[in-house]
């Protein structure tokens, strides 16, 4: 019971890394948010945390959306009294070469990822600052955090804007007992990777079993995606681990695929 008496809000956990996590943040004694983009879908993931024994509530959250973001949070607060630990890990890809990449796709991903992350962040630095507590902000980066991939130029550059903010939030944060970590994990079998498998063997001219063995897994030490089960903990870690001693990190779950 890492979590005990903690509350903690999810972005983008109707399902795949996200759920998984808020379902782990449950089980260590945490109430969680579980924050998507559609309230019903929201509400299932929650009740299925419930049904495993866990307290969680959904909240329907464009994280790309000033209002809802600032009324998300404030509504938190004012039910739990408190808001101890945010992962931001709402998220979309694009899959495009960049000649052909239209500005519109561009913004899409940049919006979700940076302005989601900022609104995020600025509305739980203002809970966190009022408790003696502060509190723990982790954001969702990935291995393109740190290195780049054909087809995806949006990403990549959204994933990197996401280390920088963390950081940056790091250094004014601390003062306040605010940590920040960016979790950077290599591909995860969720519908985020299942959607792009098709995708890049189009458009690089190879089988579907060839982008994963060629591209995705490529560069692991053992050819085997990145697990959930890893990823949750990692957050879980990161949630409990007290003052700040750890913050301003990157940490990279990738089987290898990047080591620094
Ligand atoms: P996913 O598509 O299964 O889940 C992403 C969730 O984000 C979806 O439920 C979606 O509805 C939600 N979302 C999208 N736009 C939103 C918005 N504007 N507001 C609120 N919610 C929104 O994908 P996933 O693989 O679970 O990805 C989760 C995070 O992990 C993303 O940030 C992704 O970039 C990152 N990531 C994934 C992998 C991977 O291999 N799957 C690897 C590294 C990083």
């Amino acid at each position: 019971m890492r979590m005990q008496d903690k509350v903690a809000l999810v972005t983008g956990a109707a399902g795949g890394i996200g759920l998984a996590i808020a379902r782990q943040y449950a089980q260590e004694g945490a109430t969680v948010v579980v924050a998507d983009l559609n309230a019903e879908a929201c509400e299932a993931s929650a009740e299925e945390i419930r049904a495993e024994g866990g307290h969680a509530t959904g909240l329907a959250m464009d994280v790309t959306d000033e209002q809802a973001v600032d009324a998300g949070v404030a509504e938190i607060a004012r039910r739990h009294g408190r808001l101890d630990v945010v992962l931001s890990n709402a998220g979309i890809q694009h899959i495009d070469p960049l000649d052909e990449l239209a500005l519109a796709d561009w913004r899409k991903v940049m919006a979700v990822h940076l302005d989601g992350g900022f609104l995020l962040t600025r509305a739980a630095l203002r809970q966190m600052y009022r408790q003696p507590e502060g509190g723990r902000i982790i954001y969702m980066g990935s291995v393109h955090s740190m290195e780049a991939s054909p087809l995806k130029a949006p990403y990549v550059a959204a994933k990197h804007g996401l280390l920088g903010l963390c950081r940056a939030v790091a250094k004014e944060g601390a003062e306040h007992g605010v940590s920040a970590n960016i979790i950077c994990p290599g591909f995860v079998r969720t519908p985020l990777v299942d959607r792009q498998i098709p995708q890049q063997a189009r458009e690089l001219g190879i089988s579907e079993e060839e982008v994963i063995s060629k591209v995705m897994l490529k560069n692991t030490v053992d050819g085997e995606f990145t697990s959930l089960e890893e990823v949750s903990e990692l957050a879980t870690h990161l949630a409990a681990f007290p003052g700040n001693g750890l913050t301003g990190q990157a940490f990279v779950v990738s089987h290898g695929w990047h080591m620094h």
